[in-house]
């Protein structure tokens, strides 16, 4: 595998993937590897001929009281876990070769931006979609595998890459769990030992959810959401940033209950931990 940190060699590189016809899959990441990353890693090098792996901390996401000084990383054992998954390039660009002082431009999807986690997060999707438009633009990517886990994120970006004809395809990828039920993410790391059983909250509610469907399959998206609301607010240590029932695509707030309605929650422990998880509410 090979680390490449410069804006320029990686599109020179991407240019001669393409010149010699093999088709590039790219995983953008922020690094601190989970096997909730490897999946999506091994997805791209089912999908493409050569995987680009971003790992770039993006400070246009963050907002100003968020983890941004403080997101972990360890990037030799992120080195070593990429390239067990067959990652071809790991892209590790600094901050000023992707922001310089003169940077001016800013990708913004309107509505399915404005609630759940862009709610609570102004301006956070402007981040995301303006860094993911650079990786693209950088290593030229035929797919871009991103996690169902942010929900919101992939919907936004399908929308970018629809509205902006960029000619990517984008797969998204299943949340992958922990065996007790807990989502995946390089911010469990935050989490004390204690903090960890109140982060089950959020799967737990999950799957109460889901019970709660299958057994009234007429029962009212009110109801469900007041009952999630009451299961997380067992654990003193969990705040609830969003309980939202919505339609998978527009993101809508559902009416009743179909096999197109998504749960999407937020949650903060402690006030310290901003945790997100979601799932369908129907089938399997
Ligand atoms: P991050 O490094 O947290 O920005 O995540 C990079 C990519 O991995 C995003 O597309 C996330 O949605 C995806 N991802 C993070 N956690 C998981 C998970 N538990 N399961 C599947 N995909 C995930």
């Amino acid at each position: 595998m090979k680390v490449i940190t410069s804006p320029v060699e990686i599109q020179t590189v991407a240019q001669d993937f393409r010149a010699k016809q093999l088709t590039i899959g790219l995983v953008p990441t922020m690094g601190f590897f989970h096997n909730g990353h490897v999946a999506l890693m091994k997805e791209a090098g089912r999908r493409a001929d050569k995987v680009i792996v971003s790992l770039f901390v993006n400070p246009l996401q963050f907002g100003p009281s968020e983890d941004f000084d403080t997101y972990p990383h360890a990037f030799e054992k992120d080195c070593q876990i990429a390239e067990d998954a067959g990652v071809d390039i790991l892209y590790t660009p600094n901050k000023k070769d992707m922001y310089s002082e003169e940077f001016a431009t800013t990708i913004q999807v309107k509505g399915l931006t404005s609630g759940l986690c862009g709610g609570d997060r102004p301006g956070h999707f402007d981040g995301v979609t303006t860094v993911v438009g650079k990786l693209f633009n950088q290593t030229l990517p035929h797919i871009a595998v991103f996690g169902e886990k942010d929900f919101q994120q992939l919907a936004v970006i399908r929308q970018f890459v629809r509205d902006l004809d960029f000619p990517v395809s984008i797969i998204g990828y299943p949340i992958v769990r922990e065996a007790n039920g807990l989502a995946m993410s390089s911010r469990n790391s935050y989490l004390k030992k204690d903090e960890m059983d109140a982060a089950l909250c959020l799967s737990t509610a999950i799957r109460y959810a889901k019970n709660l469907v299958r057994k009234q399959q007429n029962i009212a998206v009110s109801d469900i959401e007041k009952k999630v609301a009451d299961t997380l607010l067992k654990h003193s240590e969990c705040t609830i940033d969003y309980i939202q029932i919505v339609h998978q695509n527009t993101l809508q707030n559902c009416t009743q209950i179909s096999s197109d309605s998504i749960l999407l929650i937020a949650v903060k422990i402690n006030n310290r931990i901003r945790l997100i998880d979601n799932s369908k509410l129907t089938g399997g």
